[in-house]
């Protein structure tokens, strides 16, 4: 079936107000028809970013939020806060959450659900570390995380999951075509045994993806669009990842 390529940005902890409207205002005024984009900047510029962007093609998104809508819970944002900043997707279960703050699939799928009250898009991520791959776990370490993190009651239409491996990200290192071939196959074919209408459900790459490598990741079947952190803070190269997405 026909998935729409969603290019996404995770800005991660970078960008300040005048530079991030900038940044956001330029992928905005250079975004290429027939793909979708997004930008996730930090949850203090998503009300401003989504205010410079509003009525074009860019969408965006929130980094995480917490599984209840309000409470106390210092330091925590809610899927019904970022919503209310006029974000549309949330990203989940980063592997810079999983290590920094012990997020565990448990929580992802409570995150999950919360993103999905709000009515926001969820965007899982799962992958392997180096030590899962050399050892050769990638794909009962994928199917785990999937089957842990996703909610049973899925639904595909607010669904996206990224397949990061967790050693390609931000090291300029990449899975070879097959190896992220292979994944992505699995993640659809495991998708399949938990969400209705998984052939619907978009599957991002995201790990290192950059202009010189992205028409070629993007042109692999079941690689719906990236998740992209360190070249989606250049307008130029997040563009250009766009691009590829069309070629
Ligand atoms: C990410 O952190 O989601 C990511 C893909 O980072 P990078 O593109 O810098 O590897």
């Amino acid at each position: 079936m026909a998935r729409r390529t969603l290019i996404a940005g995770n800005w991660k902890m970078n960008g300040l107000g005048a530079d991030g409207v900038a940044l956001a205002k330029d992928v905005a005024a250079g975004a290429p028809a027939g793909v979708e984009l997004l930008v996730c900047p930090p949850a203090t510029l998503v009300a401003r970013i989504a205010a410079a962007v509003a009525g074009s093609a860019v969408a965006v998104g929130g980094q995480d939020c917490h599984g209840k809508a309000s409470g106390a819970h210092t330091g925590d944002i809610s899927a019904e806060m970022l919503a209310d900043a006029g974000a549309h997707y949330v990203i989940l279960g980063h592997s810079e959450r999983r290590t920094d703050h012990g997020e565990t699939d448990a929580a992802v799928r409570a995150k999950t659900e919360a993103a999905w009250r709000a009515g926001l898009n969820a965007i899982v991520c799962i992958g392997e570390t180096l030590a899962e791959r050399d050892a050769g776990r990638t794909l009962s370490v994928l199917e785990a995380q999937l089957t842990g993190s996703v909610p049973s009651d899925a639904s595909a239409d607010r669904l996206v999951i990224a397949y990061e491996p967790v050693w390609a990200i931000g090291t300029g290192k990449t899975p070879t075509l097959d190896e992220v071939d292979a994944a992505h196959r699995h993640i659809r074919a495991v998708l399949g045994r938990l969400v209705s209408g998984a052939d619907a459900v978009r599957i991002l790459y995201g790990g290192s993806m950059k202009p010189s490598n992205a028409a070629e990741l993007l042109a692999i079947a079941d690689v719906d669009g990236g998740l992209i952190g360190g070249a989606s803070l250049k307008a130029a190269d997040f563009l250009a990842i766009a691009a590829a997405a069309r070629s």
